[in-house]
């Protein structure tokens, strides 16, 4: 495909790095994706360039009323603001819908009708065609992965490789229900903003295999990818915005930005409003030093507190 589907018209088509962050509006902004703001921020700003913030508001059922404003005033707290429009993915449907055509009218992309307990037999991989007879409802739709490998070099966590037939199966890039998957549609917009280089949460890395087939797929650039640690509770589960992690004080922000920085093995600078702060973090970011696995932020933010 010679231009990417819903490509948005960039002020300054980029050839410096452009970096993201992009948050779910189910919750407000807690330690664990606070991590993923500055991690994302630091990236971008170490290497001279952008960073712009997208809201992944496409799944209305698990949204929160208020979250996304919410998200946006505590990131400004932070220091942390977009150097360019919020892009908002509930407006991007049609962006969304002329992939999935590029992908049908390909052969990449087929219609299933499967539920979870069809292909309960399957090991819940799909089996490469769908397995039931087509329904009285709309159909999901799938990507045929084929025999791919894919395997790319991260920048914290290293080579990480996965055969997708075997350990995921043809997976679903628009669901049954007609909204967009996750998938395809950060593929779609990683491109369209000129992302070059991603850097999130660990929870994501699994992920990426399929982001950069379906880049191959649709003939989009693959930017490079930094999997960060994952903020952890104490029963050592990953903080998440639904199970109501608690949110970090934008009222308070400095202790909150120290304790990220720390999380991510680097030298907490003296200064004294969150910009500086940050600032000063990129121009010494220390990727070598980022740990690779998460750990127990209650425990690490309280030993950060007793050491003033
Ligand atoms: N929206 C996802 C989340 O809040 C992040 C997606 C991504 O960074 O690719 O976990």
């Amino acid at each position: 495909m010679a231009e990417p589907p819903g490509r948005l018209p960039a002020p300054s088509r980029v050839t410096r790095c452009r970096g993201r962050f992009a948050p779910s509006p189910t919750g407000l902004l807690h330690f664990g994706s606070l991590v993923a703001a500055v991690g994302s921020w630091l990236f971008a700003r170490a290497a001279g360039g952008e960073w712009i913030v997208r809201m992944e508001d496409l799944d209305p059922a698990r949204s929160l009323p208020g979250a996304a404003p919410a998200i946006l005033d505590a990131l400004a707290a932070f220091g942390l603001a977009s150097d360019g429009p919020v892009l908002m993915q509930g407006t991007r449907t049609a962006a969304y819908a002329a992939a999935l055509k590029a992908l049908r009218d390909t052969g990449d992309a087929f219609p299933c009708w499967c539920s979870r307990s069809d292909l309960e037999p399957c090991d819940g991989l799909h089996p490469g065609r769908c397995i039931t007879p087509p329904r009285d409802r709309r159909p999901a739709w799938r990507l045929r992965v084929g025999s791919a490998k894919v395997g790319f070099d991260d920048r914290i966590q290293g080579r990480f490789e996965q055969d997708l037939a075997r350990e995921v199966g043809d997976f679903v890039i628009w669901r049954a229900d007609g909204v967009p998957a996750y998938q395809l549609a950060v593929v779609v917009d990683d491109a369209a903003q000129d992302i070059t280089e991603v850097v999130r949460g660990a929870d994501l890395l699994d992920s990426t295999p399929r982001q950069i087939l379906l880049q191959r797929r649709l003939g989009l650039p693959q930017p490079t990818y930094a999997h960060l640690p994952l903020a952890l509770d104490a029963c050592a589960r990953k903080l998440s915005k639904q199970d109501a992690a608690a949110p970090v004080d934008p009222a308070n922000p400095l202790p909150a930005l120290r304790a990220v920085l720390g999380f991510l093995g680097q030298r907490v600078p003296a200064a004294t409003t969150p910009r500086a702060l940050l600032e000063a973090a990129a121009a010494h970011l220390d990727i070598a030093a980022i740990p690779r696995t998460g750990c127990a932020v209650a425990a690490f933010a309280a030993a950060r507190n007793d050491a003033g």
